[in-house]
């Protein structure tokens, strides 16, 4: 904790956007019970427990479900999908079953079960599996209140709205927050990709998260700031302080409205410069999002979601008519699609993923083409043909080096020849790009510039490979940060390169979208910005607000930084970062 002339600070993570001030209200929404074990004389009387329990929590997540599609919108109500199928797996059932079967009683069977299943997919080391270890202990706890005759409803017991202050918070928790009650949270532990950030960003609930343990000893009903877009809490705040919170607070909701009605008009900068803001997309459901956002396009169409959860490689058939589901919702827009990016660090068995020591650095992504070039024939000759009407760009994730962009190109004219010979429709004048993701493409933008398109820096991965720092371990998550002047650096050499040959440049990382980096990257040239839905039409609002002259300007002096800290105090006192 920072102690500033009588004021406590702490800083953590970004989690969701906006400003709010309030009473801070502890929430310990598991309490710890002793699960009881005992032997039942009636197993079938226990199973009908057992089975009842189920059921109710079934119907309680549908009503998740339904609350979240209502609220935030549909792609976020997905991830109580994967509670439910969960509550369905027969490997689960059976294990349960059969402890039940052997004389155990209901609750001692589920909460063996379930934490047998959490311990298997932490070791994982996965991140994904990681983030549905989360999951599976959420469901788990849900169907066993029901067992236990505890209530699963979330009872805030202040009558006035709070300052939830909680260890970690449960996507079915933060899914069921009432925004009346809850001006926002605050969590000892979370990342900004964590299920429960995404839920409340989705819900317009503004939070922190990774705040450390020391946010659990922060008083009941103590004052706080909560600051969202910058991850920064103010305990017991001074009057000047206050003021200056609750004017920014007036001006956020003003701007809130005004860029949801200008949401569709274009990011035309002070000085005339039209600027490209499109949408990263995972799914049909993100691609409605994105259009209704008001995107100029689609920037990223990340793909992985057609493999995961399948137990072998999609056909081309299966691949196609979701592209082409997409490709009739976003109409006349252009798309970027990245092909598939998996590897070792998810567990996909059908196409040869191993675990692997370091997985962010092994057999993944575009390294899959050469023991593997069915995979990318076939996304090919699917994109090709489901995206048949549409101005389709294809880029190719984690490229470290020219090789690797030959060898996909050849893959790619060889699905347009097939397509050909056999007189199928397909997609006319695709442009084909890359992501520059690995510091050594950056470095050698020059060359590659020379054989694309366009580019489109991933800067989520730029600053891992760069810095040399794990994207998804928190304890080193400090460390991580786009604004690192080596970041930076790498960012203006690609946009650079990308224009002394004539190829647009775009950005698609979490930065695309991030209220301070949005005048530096138009300052130091990006054409296209490429973010989540629900952050375009502010982005869309920053960048109007500029011009590209004087932002250069900023770029220029941004640049000259040598520590992180120095990069983002000079914005933050050039940028309100709203
Ligand atoms: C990136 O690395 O910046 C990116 C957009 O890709 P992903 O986050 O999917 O790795
Ligand atoms: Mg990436």
């Amino acid at each position: 904790m920072q102690k500033v002339k009588g004021k406590i600070r702490l800083s953590g993570l970004a989690g969701a956007p906006g400003l709010a001030y309030g009473k801070a209200h502890h929430f310990r929404p598991v309490e710890d019970v002793t699960i009881s074990r005992s032997s039942n004389n009636d197993p079938v009387k226990e199973q009908s427990r057992m089975d009842d329990a189920v059921r109710a929590a079934r119907a309680e997540i549908a009503m998740i479900k339904e609350k979240v599609a209502h609220d935030a919108n549909a792609s976020e109500a997905h991830i109580f999908d994967a509670h439910l199928t969960f509550l369905n797996d027969p490997a689960l059932i059976k294990r349960v079953s059969n402890a039940i079967g052997q004389g155990l009683n209901a609750e001692a069977a589920w909460s063996d079960a379930i934490n047998l299943f959490v311990e298997q997919l932490e070791k994982l080391n996965d991140p994904i599996l990681r983030t549905r270890a989360t999951d599976v202990s959420d469901v788990g706890q849900r169907v066993l209140n029901h067992l236990m005759g505890r209530s699963n409803a979330i009872d805030l017991e202040p009558d006035e709205p709070v300052v939830l202050v909680a260890e970690d918070l449960s996507p079915s928790v933060t899914a069921s927050l009432d925004k009346k009650a809850v001006l926002a949270f605050c969590t000892a532990l979370g990342s900004a990709t964590s299920h429960a950030s995404i839920l409340a960003k989705a819900l317009g609930i503004p939070a922190v998260v990774g705040l450390g343990e020391q946010l659990l000893s922060l008083q009941e009903g103590q004052l706080v700031l909560v600051d969202g877009y910058n991850g920064r809490v103010v305990l017991e705040p001074d009057e000047a302080e206050l003021e200056a919170f609750l004017k920014r607070k007036d001006t956020d909701r003003e701007l809130a409205m005004m860029d949801r009605s200008n949401a569709f008009l274009p990011a035309v900068s002070m000085d005339g410069y039209r600027i490209e803001v499109a949408a990263n997309i995972g799914s049909v459901a993100d691609a409605r999002d994105a259009v209704e956002s008001g995107a100029d396009g689609i920037g990223l169409l990340r793909t992985e979601f057609l493999y995961l959860n399948e137990s072998n490689l999609p056909r081309e058939e299966e691949q196609m008519r979701v592209y082409a589901e997409i490709a009739a919702v976003v109409g006349d827009l252009p798309v970027v699609v990245r092909t598939l990016d998996i590897g070792g660090d998810k567990s996909v068995p059908y196409l040869g993923t191993r675990n692997e020591v370091n997985p962010f650095l092994g057999w993944r992504a575009i390294r899959m083409i050469s023991e593997r070039p069915d995979i990318l024939l076939s996304q090919f000759r699917s994109l090709l043909r489901g995206f048949a009407g549409s101005r389709l760009h294809i880029m190719l994730p984690m490229v470290s080096s020219v090789d690797e962009l030959e060898e996909a190109r050849a893959i790619f004219d060889a699905a347009r020849e097939q397509l050909k010979t056999e007189k199928l429709v397909f997609a006319q004048d695709v442009k084909f790009g890359i992501m520059v993701e690995v510091p050594s493409t950056a470095i050698l933008a020059d060359h590659f510039a020379k054989q694309v398109d366009f580019f489109s820096i991933g800067t989520n991965d730029l600053t891992q490979y760069t810095l040399a720092v794990d994207r998804t371990n928190q304890r080193v998550a400090h460390i991580s940060s786009p604004f690192h002047p080596a970041v930076l650096k790498l960012i203006k050499m690609t946009i650079d390169a990308a224009h002394r040959n004539g190829r647009w440049v775009g950005l698609c990382g979490e930065m695309a979208g991030d209220p301070l980096a949005i005048p530096i990257l138009l300052g130091m040239g990006l054409d296209e910005f490429s973010m989540t839905p629900a952050s375009i039409p502010s982005a869309k609002r920053i960048i109007r607000n500029y011009s590209k002259a004087e932002c250069q300007k900023f770029a220029e002096e941004a640049l000259r930084f040598e520590k992180t800290e120095l990069v983002k105090a000079y914005l933050s006192s050039k940028f309100q970062c709203m």
